[in-house]
C-alpha cells in the first residue's frame, strides 16, 4: 500500500513525527493508541451514529446536469457543503473529540486561522461538553468576526497570538507552547492532515467516510464503484484526502488537486505548494512547504483563507513526487468565476476552496463518458462579502 502510512510514521520520504521531547511521550501515546482506539467497535458505533444524526450524512453525491453538459462530460457534485457547519471539517473534529474522551483528556485545544477549524472544533466541544481553547491569530481575529463569535456562542474561549504577522503561524505556535506546558490533560485538535504523525493518518481515516460514500453512491447512480477523476481543493489536504482515500492504490482512477494559485505561482502571492514548495520540516512533518532561503516558511496567499498555507500533508508531497495526482494551481479570479457559475448553473454556492476544485474542470479535456467526481467541500455562507465585493454585486 505505497499511499499508506508505514509504520514509523511516513509515506515515502516524507512525515515522520520532528517534535520537542516534552512532547514525544504524548504523541507516542497516540500513536500508539488511535487504531485500536478507532476501531473499537463501540468508537465506531458511537462515531457513525453522530456522523448520521449529528452531521447529516451520508450527504448527497448529486449529478449537475447543466455543469455535465457545459463540460460534456459526467460532473457529481459530492455535497460535503450540507455538512453541519458547513464543510468536511467536521468528519474530522467529531472524530478527534471521541478520541480524545477515550484518552481521559479534559481540555481541547486548536489553533485556527480563518475560524473555521475553530468553529468546528468549538462545535464538537459543546457536543462532548469538553472545555475549548482555540489560538488565533489577532490580525485574523479582526478579520474574521463572524467566526469568533461563534466559537464564542459554542462556549470556546477564544485567545489571541500577538506575536509576528499575528496570524496561522503564531497560532500554532502558540498551541504548540500551551500544549509543551500542559501535556498530560490537553489534547490537540489538529484541523487537517498535517503535523506529526499520527495526525495526517488519523485525520485522513476520520475523513475517508467521504470516499467510502462516493464508492457506494456511485455503484448505486453508474453501476460502477469508481470514478474516471475526483477532483479536490488543497490547503492542508484533508477534504482531497478523504475524497481519494478509496482510490489511492487506484491507478485507473486519476486524481487532481486544485491548489490556491493566488495571484499566479510566478507572483510572491501564492499557496501553490506543489509549484514552489521545496522539501523541509513543517509544523512536525516532513513534506514540500514554500520556503525562504533559509528554510523558513514563506506567508502563502490566496483569496480563499483555507488554502493560504504554505505547505501541505506529506501524503501531498509524496504524490507529486510520484505523479500520482496532477496538481493545478487555480488563480484566484479563476475560482471565482468558477464559484459564480456554479450558483448560476446549478443553485449552488459554494465555499471559494470548493471553488477552486470546480475551476480545475476547465484545465481537463474530459470524454462524455467520464465519471468525474469534485469534491464541494464546504458552502460559499462565509464567504459572501468576499464574492460580493469582488463581483461588485
Ligand atoms: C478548511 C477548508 C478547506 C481546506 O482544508 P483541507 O484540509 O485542505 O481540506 C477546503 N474547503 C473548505 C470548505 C474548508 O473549510
Amino acid at each position: 500500500m505505497k499511499y499508506q502510512v508505514n509504520q514509523a510514521g511516513f509515506y515515502g520520504d516524507f512525515g515522520g513525527a520532528f517534535i520537542p521531547p516534552t512532547l514525544q511521550p504524548i504523541v507516542a501515546e497516540l500513536q500508539a493508541m488511535y487504531i485500536e482506539i478507532m476501531e473499537e467497535p463501540t468508537f465506531q458505533a458511537e462515531y457513525q451514529k453522530l456522523l448520521a444524526d449529528y452531521v447529516g450524512r451520508p450527504t448527497p453525491l448529486y449529478f449537475a446536469e447543466r455543469l455535465s453538459a457545459l463540460y460534456n462530460t459526467k460532473v457529481y457534485l459530492k455535497r460535503e457543503d450540507l455538512c453541519h457547519t458547513g464543510a468536511h471539517k467536521i468528519n474530522n473534529t467529531i472524530g478527534q473529540v471521541l478520541l480524545a474522551k477515550r484518552l481521559g483528556k479534559k481540555k481541547i485545544i486548536a489553533e485556527t486561522g480563518a475560524g473555521q477549524h475553530g468553529v468546528a472544533t468549538a462545535t464538537v466541544c459543546a457536543l462532548a461538553g469538553l472545555e475549548c481553547v482555540v489560538f488565533m491569530g489577532a490580525t485574523d481575529i479582526e478579520r474574521q468576526a463572524p467566526n469568533v463569535a461563534r466559537m464564542k456562542m459554542l462556549g470556546a474561549e477564544v485567545r489571541a497570538a500577538k506575536t509576528g504577522t499575528q496570524t496561522l503561524k503564531e497560532a500554532v505556535d502558540e498551541a504548540l507552547l500551551y500544549w509543551i506546558e500542559n501535556p498530560t490533560d490537553t489534547y490537540y485538535l489538529i484541523g487537517s492532515v498535517v503535523g506529526p504523525h499520527p495526525y495526517p493518518d488519523m485525520v485522513g481515516r476520520f475523513q475517508s467516510v467521504i470516499s467510502k460514500e462516493i464508492k457506494q453512491q456511485l455503484l448505486e447512480k453508474e453501476g460502477v464503484d469508481k470514478p474516471n477523476y475526483v477532483i479536490a481543493s488543497v490547503g492542508g489536504g484533508s477534504n482531497a484526502t478523504g475524497a481519494f482515500y478509496e482510490f489511492l492504490e487506484e491507478e485507473s482512477v486519476k486524481l487532481i488537486v486544485a491548489e490556491g494559485g493566488g495571484f499566479g505561482v510566478d507572483t510572491n502571492q501564492t499557496a501553490a505548494t506543489s509549484f514552489i514548495g521545496k522539501p523541509g520540516v513543517l509544523h512536525g512533518s516532513k513534506t514540500l512547504f514554500m520556503q525562504d532561503e533559509t528554510g523558513e516558511p514563506l506567508e502563502a496567499y490566496s483569496i480563499s483563507a483555507g488554502l493560504d498555507y504554505p505547505g501541505f500533508g506529506p501524503l501531498f508531497a509524496l504524490m507529486k513526487q510520484e505523479d500520482r495526482a496532477e496538481f493545478f494551481a487555480i488563480k484566484d479570479a479563476e475560482a471565482m468565476e468558477a464559484g459564480l457559475a456554479l450558483c448560476k448553473l446549478e443553485g449552488i454556492i459554494p465555499a471559494i476552496e470548493s471553488s477552486h476544485a470546480l475551476a480545475a474542470l476547465q484545465h481537463k479535456t474530459f470524454l462524455p463518458t467520464d465519471i468525474v467526481v469534485v469534491n464541494l467541500s464546504g458552502r460559499g455562507d462565509k464567504d459572501l462579502q468576499n464574492y460580493t465585493n469582488y463581483f461588485q454585486l
